[in-house]
């Protein structure tokens, strides 16, 4: 185990924000988890945390930031020859998973590559993006319960897996640390075409049926293209979820702003953020060191020693003129500590 007392964050968090932890713990096994909550934790606040690019720290944090240093990876027997299943380490980072999947011929993690963060937390947010999610290849999680110290196996129905959640970030928020998880992934490759602009980006490059590694190595060109790399410009992806409206509401919605893009899912009408955050006026503008990315509205990024707070204020207008122009009120995706 890896324990210091008085811990700089500013390297654990994509948003490159200054914040300290009394104390930071990196485990390298469930054992070590196990003892340190029976043994050290002794009731103390406590965070577990991957690599934080999901995160906002708003001040320092008085307690203990838990890191899993689990990486290991291993096959498991499979009951059927159509598909393999890995069970990974929780402090794995995601897409050196996804490139080892790639290589070894193990399928359907393509369209997931370069989002950033560690498998955990993978299984915790039910990471997704280009028409997949991670929950439709999870077939368990192993956790260890952060108060009493006990293992704990939950099948992928136990996790309630919805849009970018799960219990582990609703009902059984801050409960437990997940050590490892394992996947079901196919042998054969389909290539998942289901997200439109992924589909013509093929089609412009005259590849109807893309390799593995070519839906990879494209997905990873798409990405760069778009979202600001956290080593250059401090941001944690995507600050805000898309809000999901009733039929009604939208119908109002339309009436009064016909051009507003849509998707129709079984919870009713998605509407993206960033198209709200550009009407509302704040693409590309900043207050201070705290900003609006200005090639995508909906991430919000650190121009250079901002602080947490500074992001979250930002936040805070975005959301109030949102409501005030469109009556939706946006709910962040980011975890604010
Ligand atoms: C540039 C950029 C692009 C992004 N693009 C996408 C995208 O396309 N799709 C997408 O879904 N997300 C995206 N994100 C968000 C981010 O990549 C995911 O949310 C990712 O899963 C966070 O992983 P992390 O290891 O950094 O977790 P952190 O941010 O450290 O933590 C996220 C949450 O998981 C919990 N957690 C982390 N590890 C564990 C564990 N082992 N046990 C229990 N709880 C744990 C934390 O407590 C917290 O609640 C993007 C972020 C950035 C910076």
């Amino acid at each position: 185990m890896f324990s210091i007392f008085h811990y700089n964050l500013l390297h654990r968090n994509t948003f490159g924000i200054e914040a300290w932890a009394d104390r930071f713990v990196e485990y390298a096994s469930e054992d070590e988890l196990v003892r340190f909550v029976k043994t050290e934790r002794n009731g103390q606040p406590l965070v577990h945390i991957g690599s934080g690019s999901n995160l906002l720290f708003c001040s320092d944090y008085n307690g203990i930031v838990l890191h899993s240093g689990i990486c290991s990876v291993e096959e498991l027997p499979s009951d059927s020859n159509d598909t393999v299943r890995v069970r990974v380490g929780s402090g794995l980072l995601w897409d050196d998973l996804v490139s080892l999947c790639v290589d070894n011929g193990w399928h359907g993690l393509e369209n997931l590559s370069l989002v950033p963060g560690e498998v955990g937390a993978a299984a915790v947010q039910n990471i997704g993006a280009y028409g997949a999610e991670a929950k439709d290849f999870i077939e368990k999680v192993e956790v260890v319960d952060m108060q009493k110290g006990t293992l704990k196996t939950v099948a992928n129905a136990g996790c309630c897996y919805a849009y970018r959640s799960s219990a582990f970030k609703k009902q059984w928020a801050g409960r437990y640390a997940v050590t490892h998880v394992t996947l079901r992934l196919n042998r054969r490759f389909e290539p998942n075409l289901t997200y439109a602009a992924l589909a013509a980006e093929f089609e412009l490059r005259g590849l109807s049926q893309p390799t593995a590694k070519q839906m990879r190595q494209t997905v990873i060109e798409v990405r760069q293209n778009k979202l600001p790399d956290p080593k250059v410009t401090g941001n944690a992806g995507s600050f805000f979820m898309n809000p999901v409206v009733d039929h009604e509401t939208f119908a109002a919605l339309l009436s009064a702003f016909p051009d507003m893009p849509h998707y129709k899912n079984e919870s009713g009408v998605k509407i993206p953020a960033a198209w709200l955050i550009e009407r509302a006026g704040w693409k590309g503008r900043s207050r201070g060191a705290a900003g609006v990315y200005d090639k995508q509205a909906l991430v919000l990024v650190n121009m250079g020693g901002a602080s947490g707070r500074d992001i979250a204020a930002l936040s805070q207008s975005i959301v109030a003129d949102v409501k005030r122009i469109f009556g939706i009120t946006l709910k962040p995706e980011v975890m604010f500590i």
